[in-house]
This record gives structure tokens, sequence and C-alpha cells, in this order.
């Protein structure tokens, strides 16, 4: 069972920009293959994406990524074992050796992630493991269906509007099985749709699939979650309202521009404060941007019985940042996606030093995304609890829930509501 050929190419992701796909061969024979997503709102400390630059693709194209995968990779891994005990582990450290940086930015976290999770796929299919199962081996975790998060109301980079708040996620935690609450969550998608429709606000939709119209204020998002949630007959305690804020995206010299306005991280806090009293919010994702960890800090003690608050740009999947934001207590929780470090090995790495420290964990999707699903069952596999992936709409973010469900007929139990 050992690897005898790795072979990369470069395929459209949901944005219609190039990324990476990787095909691992054992025996001359096609085993696995993974494809990599990619950010919009990226954090500054990501592990680097690496891209061609030039003319073709408006500089997005990821040739040298590939190039990587097919000559200095491949040479690297051929005849590498697969086996459940310690291949995952070993491939990674051969990777990030080879590239030998701190941000992966010789071989690219694109080329590397293809790799780790062609490798991780192809482990699991020659053993006869499901690839949650072989997560849940290798992890040593107990596997659980997640709670999922699902942004039906799009705003900041991922649309064409005047919406600061990058996302407004349906979180249907009060249900008894997945399959309930997945059609809850999706019933609320066509109850916004309804209200902002009655409301003359029918305008398209942004890059995670869900509505994306220009509204007076951020507050008047939150008003339409409710409208949605009342509407499609669910009360706010079965259902409450996730936010993804992506702050970095408006955080400029000191200030944050927000409804228009130039304030500061305190009047921000406030803003939240407010909205905590007087909607059915559970979660509040990247509040303030990526260094401001005093305000985060204080938002964390203040709120952080209330509310789940967690870091994405704040952590971007590294444990090294974990842990200064555990010992800072910046926030509770932690956004996992993998790319966001590059391997597998470092991902369940952060997972696990977020366990270890009562921190809890949503994976999460990119708003470019592939037909690949292995988020779900890296979901499922490590029990994380919570999944983000975008609306229930668009093959590229419905692939993901419907592999849940495929799932959870398999592993007959459901992630525990967290409450409020
Ligand atoms: C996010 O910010 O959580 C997100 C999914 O967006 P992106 O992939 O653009 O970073
Ligand atoms: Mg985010």
């Amino acid at each position: 069972m050992k690897i005898t050929k790795l072979f990369a190419r470069e395929i459209l992701d949901s944005r219609g920009n190039p990324t990476v796909e990787v095909d691992c061969f054992v025996n001359g024979q096609r085993i696995s293959r993974a494809s990599v997503p990619s950010g919009a709102s990226t954090g500054a400390y990501e592990a680097i994406e690496l891209r061609d630059g030039g003319e073709k693709w408006n500089g997005r194209g990821v040739s040298v990524a590939v190039n990587n995968v097919n000559d200095k990779i491949s040479s690297a891994l051929i005849g590498l074992d697969l086996n459940l005990q310690n291949s995952q582990k070993e491939i990674d450290q051969i990777l990030i050796d080879l590239d030998g940086t701190s941000n992966k930015s010789v071989l690219g976290a694109n080329a590397m992630l293809g790799v780790s999770m062609a490798c991780l796929k192809a482990t699991a299919k020659l053993n006869n493991f499901s690839d949650w199962e072989s997560i849940s081996n290798l992890m040593g975790t107990k596997p659980s269906i997640p709670v999922p998060m699902m942004n039906i109301l799009n705003g900041g980079a991922h649309a064409i509007s005047d919406v600061d708040v990058q996302e407004f996620m349906v979180i249907p935690h009060g249900f008894e099985n997945f399959t309930d609450a997945l059609r809850a969550g999706t019933e609320c998608y066509h109850s916004l749709k309804s209200e902002l429709k009655k409301d003359g606000l029918m305008v398209g939709i942004g890059d995670e699939g869900g509505f994306a119209p220009n509204l007076p204020t951020n507050e008047h998002g939150l008003r339409y979650m409710v409208r949605a949630i009342e509407g499609a007959g669910y009360s706010t305690d079965q259902i409450g309202i996730g936010l993804d804020v992506a702050a970095t995206e408006f955080f400029s010299e000191g200030k944050y521009e927000f409804d228009k306005k130039l304030i500061s991280g305190s009047e921000l806090m406030k803003i939240y404060g407010k909205w905590i009293d007087e909607y059915p919010i559970l979660s509040v994702e990247d509040p303030f941007y990526e260094d401001d960890w005093f305000t985060w800090g204080l938002f964390t003690k203040h709120f952080g019985e209330k509310c789940q608050i967690v870091g994405d740009d704040l952590y971007v999947t590294q444990s090294e940042r974990l842990l200064k934001g555990i010992s800072n207590e910046s926030s509770n929780s932690i956004l996992i996606k993998p790319n966001q470090v590059g391997t597998v090995t470092e991902t369940f790495e952060s997972l696990k030093l977020a366990y270890d420290s009562d921190f809890s964990t949503v994976i999460s999707h990119r708003s470019g995304e592939t037909s690949d699903v292995i988020i779900s069952d890296l979901a499922v596999g490590s029990g994380a609890g919570q999944i983000k992936t975008g609306a229930p709409a668009r093959s590229d973010r419905t692939s993901k829930y419907n592999q849940l469900s495929r799932i959870s007929e398999e592993l007959n139990n459901y992630a525990k509501p967290f409450g409020r």
C-alpha cells in the first residue's frame, strides 16, 4: 500500500477561480481525490495560498502550486506506505520539512493541503474505512453529527451590498436529529426569501448561497433573521442566530467603518452588547480585527458567558495563535479551516488543543469551495460539534450538508444543543 503517484491539476472553484485538485495513486490505480477551497476574507496570518500572478486568470492561476505537487512533492512521497498508524503524520512532516518556511510559502499551502487530504482519503479507503471513521481513529475522538450553522444572509466581502456583517447564520440547535435541524434551517432560508420579497428586496445571492440584499443598517439583518425563523414557524428557542462579522475587512487605521460611521472597538462592542440583549444571538465570529487582542479579551470577559465567541482570522487554525488566545482568554471558540494551516495533522493539533482548553470548535468551509465534502467527514470524525458550510443552496454548499445527511444515517446521534 505504497504511494506510486501523486498528480495535481487546476480545476475551477465555486467563484470561477482556479484551485488545486490532487489524485493519489497506489499500484497505478487512483485511490483518492481531494480539492482545496479558497477564502475571500482571508486572515493576514493564514498559510500562503500560492497564486501565479501575471495576466492569466487575473493572476489567480495555481500552475506553480500544481507543478510543486507533480515535481517536488511527488518525488518526496512516492514509495511511502499508507498505513493507519503513522503515515498521515509522517507525510505531513515531510511536506512541512520540504517547504521549510513557517507560512508554507515555498510549496504553497494549497499544494500541501491537496496532497495531505488526498493521502488522508487514500489511507481510509485502503483500510476500508470511511473518511470520518478514519479521522476519528487518527484523532482518538468520539464521532458526532455537528449542529449546522447555515449562512442565509450574506454581506461583507461575500456580497455586492452595503451590509458590513459578512454572515448571518441560523443555528437550528433545538432538534432531536440532524435531519430535522437541516430541514428547519432550510425552511428559514425559504422564509427569508419570502420576507425579503415582501419588502421588495430580492437582489440575488452572495458567494455562500445566502441572499444578499442592500439594507439600511446591519441591525436590519438581525430583524430579517428573526422574521425568517418565526416566518418558518419556529421559535427563537429552537433556532438561534450566529454572526460572522469578519471585522478585519472593515478595520483601518485604528477604526472600524460600520454602518457608514468610523467607530472605535469599544463603540463596536457596545453595539454587539445591545444586539446580544435584544436578539437570539448564540455565536459571534471575528467581532474585532485580527490583532485587536485587547478588545477581544474585553468582549469575552463581558459576553463570553452568554455567547460563543469564535476566532477565525484571529487564530487562522494555528495552534501558536490559539495558545495566545487561550492564555489571554480572548475568546471561547475557534473556527477550523484546514487550508489556513495547510496540513491535516496541524488541523488535528489545533482541534485537540481547543478541546483540551474547553474551547468549542466550528469546522468551516471557505467562501470559494469545490465539490469536495471532506469537511463534513472532519466535523463528524473529530466530534467538533458544529459546522458552518453556507446556505442550503448551490451544490458547493449543499454537497456538505448532504454528506452529513448520509453519515447521520450510519451514525444515529446528534451533537447536544449547546444552548444560549
Ligand atoms: C469566513 O470568514 O469564515 C469565511 C468562510 O470566509 P472566507 O472563506 O472568505 O474567509
Ligand atoms: Mg470568518
